[in-house]
């Protein structure tokens, strides 16, 4: 089975009289190491289904199985333990916290989840010392620069192991020459760990690098190529 899979999933939202169907029967099957690109114009609704998909809202109408598993009936507790335990994110500000280190954000969620601080250590240094943060553990997030930010917030979304990572725009804040680093290391790290991926973006050079281009039509996720 896929790992993620949305199926008939649909969103509308109420503008005055108006209905944007932003998502209207949305269809998508993503496999363990598979790398999908999520390509749109802004407002397409690239936001709203990574949001579904990873357990942050409900469809409207339609499911999201995760490792085959129907998510819509489960009790709150039961898709926040999902969340927290099979599903990583990365959005387009790296969203780190500002008053703690990179290595004590990377440590934080894996300590919520119940791992001891000397595990949890351990992973989070192993982990940027592969995003080539070796020497910024002690830092802040003001003290990084934008890629490096983002490489955190990357070690951060995949401490606790997950099956899935979500990357909102990951690079849509960075220049050229660094959204590509960024990029590789995000790509490098997904082929390790054979995550199923989605990253919404605009940078169509990225996204050919990825295993499947898709984009949102009329609501409904179309294969690109
Ligand atoms: P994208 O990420 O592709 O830019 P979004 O998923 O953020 O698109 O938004 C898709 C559309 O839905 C936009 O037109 C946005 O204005 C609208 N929208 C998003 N969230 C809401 C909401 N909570 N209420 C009303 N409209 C919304
Ligand atoms: P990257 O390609 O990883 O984004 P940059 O080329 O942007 O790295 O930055 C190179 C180095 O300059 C970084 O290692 C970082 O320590 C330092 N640096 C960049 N911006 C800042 C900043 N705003 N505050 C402190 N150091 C910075």
């Amino acid at each position: 089975v896929p790992v993620l899979f949305l199926h008939g999933v649909e969103r509308h939202y109420q503008q005055g009289d108006a209905t944007l169907n932003i998502l209207n029967g949305a269809e998508l099957a993503i496999w363990a190491g598979q790398s999908v690109a999520l390509v749109a114009p802004s407002g397409a609704g690239k936001s709203t289904l990574l949001h579904i998909a990873g357990l942050l809202e409900h469809p409207d109408h339609g499911e999201v199985y995760i490792d085959g598993r129907a998510t819509a009936i489960l009790p709150d507790s039961e898709r926040t333990r999902i969340r927290r335990n099979e599903i990583g994110f990365v959005y387009q500000f790296h969203r780190l916290l500002p008053e703690f280190s990179a290595l004590e954000n990377v440590i934080m969620p894996q300590m919520i989840r119940g791992l001891s601080k000397s595990e949890a250590a351990k992973r989070a240094t192993e982990l940027l010392g592969y995003l080539g943060l070796k020497n910024r553990l002690t830092h802040r997030p003001a003290e990084l620069s934008g890629g490096e930010q983002q490489r955190v917030a990357i070690a951060r979304a995949v401490a606790n192991a997950p099956r899935i990572l979500l990357a909102d725009e990951p690079t849509g804040n960075l220049d050229v020459h660094t959204a590509e680093h960024v990029f590789n290391a995000l790509h490098q790290l997904v082929r390790a760990s054979g995550l199923a991926t989605i990253i919404a973006t605009h940078n169509m050079e990225l996204a050919a690098r990825m295993d499947r281009r898709v984009t949102l039509q009329e609501g409904k996720v179309v294969e690109m190529e």
